[in-house]
């Protein structure tokens, strides 16, 4: 292992939280969020256009929306993962209808592994996450340095 390859990035204690929901998983998320409402007053949320205004109408949580997911929102959230501006995904994803949008999905569940970002694909996974330690304290995680990867790129080339 060469030095500068990886570099520490922490999520911090106040997290930036991304809730999207498919249609038939909509009324679980807020349900959830309702559920979850003392933990998740303590972190910055936003979300897809859709599932954005639904939690803050049902739940009075502040959540800032983005896009609806089928015209880019996961799109833009992926986006804001890579430049370190999401730290947590709950994602209730439908596995039991097909996406217009599943290419968006894919992207997203994979730029959220590339950058180590703890990402919730169902209620039971997201309940494991939101009574961990890590939601009120630091997590360090060891990334991919990118840009000494494309320094080492470039030199090859
Ligand atoms: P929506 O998008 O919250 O705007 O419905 C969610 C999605 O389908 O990805």
């Amino acid at each position: 292992m060469f030095e500068n390859e990886y570099v520490e990035c922490v999520l911090p204690a106040q997290k930036s939280i991304a809730l999207i929901a498919h249609d038939n998983k909509k009324k679980d998320m807020v349900d959830w969020c309702m559920q979850n409402k003392k933990i998740l007053e303590h972190h910055f949320l936003c979300g897809t256009g859709t599932t954005a205004k639904l939690v803050s109408d049902k739940t009075g949580l502040p959540v800032r929306g983005y896009n609806s997911g089928p015209l880019g929102g996961d799109q833009q959230i992926g986006a804001r993962i890579v430049d370190n501006k999401i730290d947590l995904v709950i994602f209730f994803s439908d596995p039991l209808q097909a996406q217009p949008h599943d290419p968006d999905v894919k992207a997203l569940l994979r730029i959220a592994q590339v950058y180590d970002i703890p990402i919730a694909n169902n209620r039971s996974t997201a309940d494991f996450i939101i009574t961990s330690p890590y939601m009120d304290a630091e997590y360090s995680r060891k990334l991919i340095n990118f840009r000494h990867n494309v320094d080492m790129r470039v030199k090859e080339m």
